[in-house]
């Protein structure tokens, strides 16, 4: 035999080993239908799914591996306000167990939780004596959810431990006779609920973990807009106290036109410092929640027009075209917002097309929303970064070309009020060849009236 007839034939041996153990695991398996409860178990938790997957099928699991289970229910311990609530049901409706909210001692899943000790309910009479605390409203939800008609003749109830503190409750019922589930049962049953109750643990700490790294990116984030911001107010500042500095200069004395030329300068940086300032403070506003529309009839071609009249005067290398059809939609929306969105579309407009050229602002609408759009001829932006423009402190970078003074908040800020509107907001443009902003307005209730551009 050669070597290499020698290594497959000792692959073969492997195999064939491999698939006797596999097929002696599942002859056991199949007659010790607890051991096959663990081992699904086991493999449940190892996919790590979300917590209440892992619940739903760890419990469904029990219940069709278990001859005795029939139905049960899984609970969990909330510490904010110190209620159990139902996060896996089956034989149950999920859906109307979830106003359910058992105090610490209420029937039979409250009552093991407070003693913290496994409790069998061998008889119909025995449940129905511990669910007489049940509060109406629970005792309604629990009858309610029952899916077919039968209801439990025996029970048994674990609580869920990690380490010392308790965390939830298994309650398992059988439909069919009294006396389903024995004292013999709760060994095992425990290192069911110790599984669990792992599980549940090992998720918390990976949401905490998950919640403690979100923080630190957002500190970091919050590092890197410092050090962005500060950058970005230099220009303007630079250039600011150069300019008022020469016209202090005692020795230099410049003529009238320069004069006037120097203080515009001025001008125009403080406002570019102002509307940095402006952006930042209002993305603050938004991540404190306190964003608040006061929605009201509004007429968006005069918003529009009033909008591009504010912008045209800061430029003299751009030309603006407005077009709504005649009798556009009155949306019910909030005046000063909106008007923020377009300023903010139109003033980058202006910003990214360097060279000039022409801006279009239009409207068009469908029953259902409007949708306006505002087009410049400038830069465009590339696919790559066509996704990221919404993204917080997003800026395209414009390597050694001319730089632009911006904070990257302006479409962040832009798509929070535009959504909190119920609309959508997305950009198409190709690099070169200009860019569309678009965004919607929902028209529902009173919005259905319509405005004459025409008239306005
Ligand atoms: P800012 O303009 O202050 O940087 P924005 O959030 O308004 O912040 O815009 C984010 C980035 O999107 C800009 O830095 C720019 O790179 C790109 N951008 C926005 N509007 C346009 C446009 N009309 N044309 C080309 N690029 C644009």
């Amino acid at each position: 035999m050669t070597l290499r007839e020698r290594a497959a034939s000792s692959t073969q041996r492997e195999l064939a080993s491999i698939d006797q153990d596999d097929s002696k695991r599942s002859a056991i398996l199949s007659e010790d239908p607890r051991l096959s409860v663990l081992f699904e178990l086991a493999g449940i938790f190892a996919t790590r799914q979300d917590l209440d997957t892992m619940l739903a099928r760890s419990l469904s699991s029990l219940v069709e591996t278990l001859d005795a289970a029939q139905a049960g229910v899984l609970l969990l311990h909330d510490p904010a306000d110190e209620r159990l609530t139902v996060r896996a049901a089956h034989g149950y409706s999920l859906s109307g167990l979830q106003s359910i909210r058992l105090a610490i001692g209420e029937a039979t899943c409250g009552k093991t939780f407070q003693t913290g000790a496994p409790q069998l309910y061998p008889t119909p009479r025995a449940l129905a004596e511990s669910r007489r605390s049940l509060t109406p409203d629970n005792a309604r939800a629990f009858r309610e959810a029952i899916i077919g008609d039968q209801s439990p003749q025996s029970a048994v109830c674990m609580p869920l431990f990690t380490g010392e503190s308790k965390v939830g409750v298994l309650m398992l019922e059988n439909l069919e006779e009294p006396d389903s589930f024995v004292r013999t049962d709760l060994p095992f049953l425990q290192a069911v609920v110790d599984l669990v109750a792992l599980a549940v643990q090992n998720a918390r700490l990976r949401r905490k973990l998950q919640e403690t790294r979100a923080l630190d990116e957002a500190n970091r984030l919050k590092g890197e807009l410092l050090s962005i911001l500060a950058h970005e107010m230099r220009t303007p500042l630079t250039s600011i106290k150069g300019y008022s500095t020469a016209l202090l200069l005692q020795e230099a004395s410049f003529d009238p036109e320069a004069q006037r030329e120097f203080l515009e300068i001025i001008d125009e940086e403080c406002d570019t410092l102002e509307s940095l300032v402006h952006d930042l403070l209002e993305s603050s506003i938004i991540d404190a929640g306190l964003l608040k529309l006061e929605p009201q009839p509004i007429m968006l071609p005069k918003l529009s027009e009033e909008t591009i009249d504010e912008i045209a005067h800061r430029t003299e290398d751009h030309r603006f075209m407005i077009d709504f059809p005649e009798h556009f939609p009155i949306v019910d929306a909030d005046p000063d917002r909106i008007r923020q969105v377009l300023r903010n579309l139109l003033d980058n407009a202006v910003k990214y097309s360097p060279d000039g050229g022409l801006v279009i602002t239009r409207g068009e609408h469908n029953d259902d929303e409007i949708v306006v759009s505002v087009a410049d001829q400038g830069v465009g932006i590339s696919p790559e970064h066509l996704n990221r423009l919404f993204d917080k402190f997003f800026r395209v970078d414009s390597g050694r070309g001319h730089h632009v003074v911006g904070s990257g908040l302006g479409l962040p800020i832009s798509r929070t009020i535009v959504e909190a509107h119920g609309g959508r907001i997305w950009a198409e443009s190709e690099v070169g060849q200009g860019s569309t902003f678009h965004f919607t307005l929902p028209l529902d209730g009173i919005s259905r009236g319509v405005s004459d551009s025409q008239n306005e």
